[in-house]
């Protein structure tokens, strides 16, 4: 029998300790209190499971599973659940967090959660992933709940794994129960619009940052870091609102083009070529590390935690920051940032575009109703706009960036909304 170490914890510059020093901030600029800080600080609920999982060797492998529920002020928790070898206690409470301060920024009824199990999806087959899905169900059985915490898919994860978890939880239901989970296939009550939803609210976002600093979108530039779900479709639909992507990347390393790649025949050619841009052919090869640093308008981080730090900080030139990924900047590089006059569009504003159209999938699946694209586009791009709006005009307001006028606006209304409700 194999136990899966889970990673160890870094004991700096860990993301719960980045999420903490902005809420710590936030907390103090608006002057909560002592008791309220804790009531927004402590999660509300984490369990911890070993899933022994038959592989297809016939070797018994146990992987360690994570849930932790935020907070469920709001209404019921959500958020994705991440297959990743990195995946950690830490990892798992700051990513729940920053969904409760994602829900809020966006104003939809949710707190906030994240699952995570630390494993390899790129070396597991379709069965054993599916094995492992279905193990994590059943061990959340009492945790997951159309009411209670909705799953949706994150980094190695999608609507495949989501379909594993909403039929486990359908048998043990006795019912097809599709409001549990969000991010389904289309088939199984999943929303149009629900796979480019993060990559679209990066769009949204960046442009009205744009709109903002006066750089007019048919002559910027941007590198988008990560050509996942969300980097390929916000690199994708920047290209379509005429902004040049001159640079693109993933885990087989970077790609520059000064005339600006193609993103359609790239994406076209990752999905040929093993689900990675390995020898893309119609840019040149740079170091990754480069990609973050080159001379654009927009910069998109849009892969994990902890990727622009204040090591690369002071080289970066683009003029705005939007981030595609949870955590891509870590706290020691706010400063530097900010210092430099770097306009950061944060990750609970700039990614909220995903929990969003979850959001319009699970009110779909309450009503028994499909909505046409039309209506889930024009509705999560106000939804995106307004939140951007509010979140500027906080900046102003408090005079700080707007990551901190993002977790001003969140935490305010989470902990109004706790103090109406009330406690024991
Ligand atoms: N995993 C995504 C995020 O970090 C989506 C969460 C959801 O749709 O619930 O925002």
């Amino acid at each position: 029998m194999t136990y899966i170490e889970p990673a160890p914890i870094k004991d700096k510059e860990n993301p719960l300790e980045s999420m903490m020093q902005r809420f710590d901030k936030a907390v103090e600029l608006l002057g909560i209190s002592e008791e309220m800080y804790y009531i927004l600080k402590v999660p509300a609920r984490q369990v911890t499971v070993g899933l022994p999982i038959t592989m297809d060797d016939g070797r018994i492998k146990v992987f360690e599973g994570h849930r932790v529920i935020h907070s469920n002020i709001l209404g019921p928790a959500k958020g994705g659940i991440r297959f990743d070898p990195a995946v950690n206690i830490d990892e798992v409470r700051a990513l729940a967090a920053w969904m409760t301060w994602k829900c809020a920024v966006v104003d939809i009824p949710y707190g906030g959660a994240k699952g995570g199990i630390a494993c390899n999806p790129r070396e597991m087959s379709a069965g054993e992933m599916e094995r492992l899905m279905r193990a994590y169900t059943v061990a959340m059985l009492d945790v997951f709940g159309p009411d209670r915490d909705i799953p949706a898919p994150d980094m190695g994860t999608g609507p495949r794994e989501m379909a594993w978890l909403m039929d486990e939880y359908s048998k043990a239901k006795g019912m097809t129960v599709n409001a549990v989970v969000t991010g389904k296939p289309l088939v199984l009550g999943g929303s149009l619009g629900r796979t480019e939803a993060t990559g679209r609210g990066v769009m949204v976002s960046a442009l009205a940052g744009m709109d903002k600093l006066k750089i007019n979108p048919y002559k910027a530039t941007a590198a988008v870091q990560g050509f996942g779900n969300v980097g390929a479709h916000a690199a994708a639909l920047l290209h379509e609102r005429g902004v040049k992507v001159v640079a693109i990347s993933d885990i087989s390393g970077a790609y520059y083009n000064e005339h600006g790649i193609d993103i359609a025949g790239a994406i076209k050619y990752r999905d040929l070529n093993k689900g990675t841009l390995a020898n893309f052919p119609a840019a040149t090869p740079i170091a990754p590390d480069d990609l973050l640093t080159l001379n654009v308008d927009v910069l998109v981080p849009a892969a994990k935690e902890d990727v622009i730090t204040h090591e690369n900080a002071p080289y970066i030139q683009a003029k705005m920051i939007v981030e595609g990924a949870n955590g891509p900047t870590s706290a020691s590089a706010d400063d530097i940032i900010n210092e430099k006059g770097i306009l950061v569009v944060p990750d609970i504003l700039a990614n909220a575009g995903g929990v969003t159209v979850s959001y319009f999938e699970w009110v779909q699946n309450r009503m028994g109703y499909k909505w046409n694209l039309d209506r889930i586009n024009r509705r999560s791009d106000r939804i995106m706009k307004e939140a951007f709006d509010k979140v500027f005009h906080t900046s102003q307001q408090y005079n700080v960036p707007m990551r901190i006028a993002a977790y001003i606006v969140a935490i305010k209304k989470v902990a109004d909304t706790y103090t109406f409700r009330g406690g024991y």
